[in-house]
């Protein structure tokens, strides 16, 4: 056993659930400044020492990965406005157009369902273009150059 001084977790997390099954659609977890993700405590020595390395703990985190792609282990800096605006888009009720301004997969939103849908329930092929379980189809496409400031 070895001691570990605990982590400050400070952080918010919106992962929206499939319609289907439940699962996460996305995981969406926002950090605060000085802080770290949910789950930081459980994390291997390894992990964290890497996570200090390159996370810069003056900004705001966010922590994206959806069924086009995702940002990595560590994440980016967000602004504040890009952090209301998120959090905004993933509160009920949903605005199509506020999500889509913030991932190109929309976080596996179907507009046409008005629900959210895992990876696996968009049956994604290997060009990147998705189903529903409704037959809609989408592109999930993985660009991943949502920052917008
Ligand atoms: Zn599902
Ligand atoms: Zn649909």
């Amino acid at each position: 056993m070895f001691f570990r001084k605990k982590l400050i977790i400070d952080s918010i997390c919106l992962d929206p659930q499939c319609s289907i099954c439940g699962f996460p659609s996305a995981k969406i977890e926002i950090t605060n400044a000085h802080s770290y993700p949910n789950d930081a405590n459980s994390w291997s020595w390894r992990k964290l020492r890497s996570y200090n390395k390159y996370r810069d703990f003056n900004a705001d985190y966010l922590i994206y990965s959806g069924p086009g792609g995702g940002n990595g282990a560590i994440g980016d800096p967000i602004s504040i406005e890009r952090k209301k605006a998120i959090i905004k888009a993933f509160t009920k009720p949903y605005d199509f157009e506020e999500i889509k301004n913030q991932f190109y997969d929309m976080a596996g939103f179907c507009i046409e369902c008005n629900k959210f849908y895992c990876p696996a329930h968009w049956n994604v092929n290997t060009n990147g273009y998705g189903h529903c379980p409704e037959g809609h189809g989408k592109s999930l496409d993985p660009h991943w150059s949502p920052e917008m400031e």
